[in-house]
């Protein structure tokens, strides 16, 4: 369908479009458009900065200084020293201080396990964000803004993480091309969106728990991933889509949803969101989810192995001179 409501793809600038599903909010309705050349799909209409700010946004962050409640922010803080040290075995020995900059860095766990490996650490995030969650901030830069209105050193960081960010950016062309200009010439960029093509998103459309309209302004496969990693001169390295930590509450979360219990409600339990009126249902929600845990880690781990998994993660570098 060429259809002039949509315009061009903001990715290839393909005009051909089909609308794949329609999905709400309590405050807004929204379509999923797919680009017919690229399959970059986009919640149309774009939820703007203003959008979102009428949207619950203190709710979507977690009210409390951590995002989730300590049991789960310990699980967390393990995760990201184990994930620290693993893309630190990307870059060469040679380099002393390796620089790392988190663009959409969150309370910045990630960036603080890096400074146990004696990095020097860059943080950017949204201005919504609450900045009091910030961690370290005298040992990390931490940036809040625009990624195109901050001055950053070009061709000087080693590992540049995008990791669930891309999806709620504006225009991710512009961003991609902006963080190969910052990417030092032997370093990486590595990427982790939620994948569009992954059973789970398949079976589950709107239900889908990593859909999370409106915060995800796109939605991306490993073709239109593909796309833009080729316009930008980059290579994959590396891709999955294998992800214990996403992949399985993801898929129990989605199963919650479309069984009709209110939307992403055990999530915002964990969270912190919780009333005396959800607590009988998240109790519920909890047993469900312990006698679903088996299967549910069974799927997850036998889609991910087909490239069917949830979450596509990418290991970039520059592309050679000549290629
Ligand atoms: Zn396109």
């Amino acid at each position: 369908m060429n259809n002039k409501e949509f315009g061009p793809c903001p990715l290839c600038h393909g005009q051909e479009t089909k609308v794949l599903f329609s999905t709400k909010t309590p405050l807004s309705k929204f379509r999923l458009v797919q680009c017919k050349i690229c399959e970059l799909t986009r919640t149309f209409p774009l939820p703007s900065d203003e959008v979102l700010s009428v949207h619950d946004i203190h709710s979507y962050y977690g009210k409390d200084v951590h995002k989730f409640n300590p049991c789960v922010q310990k699980i967390r803080n393990l995760i990201m020293r184990m994930r620290a040290k693993y893309y630190l075995s990307f870059i060469s020995n040679s380099i002393q201080t390796p620089r790392i900059l988190d663009v959409g860095c969150a309370e910045g766990s990630l960036l603080k396990s890096f400074l146990e490996y004696g990095c020097q650490c860059w943080g950017i995030e949204h201005p919504s964000y609450p900045d009091q969650r910030f961690l370290d901030s005298d040992r990390i830069i931490y940036l809040q803004g625009d990624l195109h209105n901050i001055n950053l050193p070009e061709r000087a960081f080693d590992l540049i993480f995008l990791w669930h960010a891309l999806e709620h950016m504006d225009n991710p062309q512009l961003i991609m091309s902006r963080l190969h200009k910052l990417l030092s010439p032997k370093g990486a960029i590595i990427v982790a969106v939620p994948n569009f093509s992954s059973m789970e998103a398949r079976r589950f459309k709107q239900f889908w728990f990593h859909l999370d309209i409106p915060w995800h302004k796109y939605h991306f496969n490993e073709k239109s991933i593909g796309y833009l990693i080729t316009k930008n001169h980059l290579r994959v390295i590396r891709m999955s889509t294998l992800c214990f930590e996403q992949g399985t509450y993801g898929l129990l979360q989605s199963i919650l949803n479309a069984m009709g219990w209110p939307k992403n409600e055990f999530y915002e339990a964990l969270k912190g969101n919780l009333t005396y009126r959800r607590y009988i249902h998240v109790v519920i929600q909890f047993f469900i989810g312990v006698f679903l845990l088996i299967p549910v880690f069974s799927v997850s781990f036998l889609t991910s192995n087909r490239g069917r998994g949830p979450v596509l993660k990418l290991l970039l570098k520059k592309k050679r001179m000549g290629k």
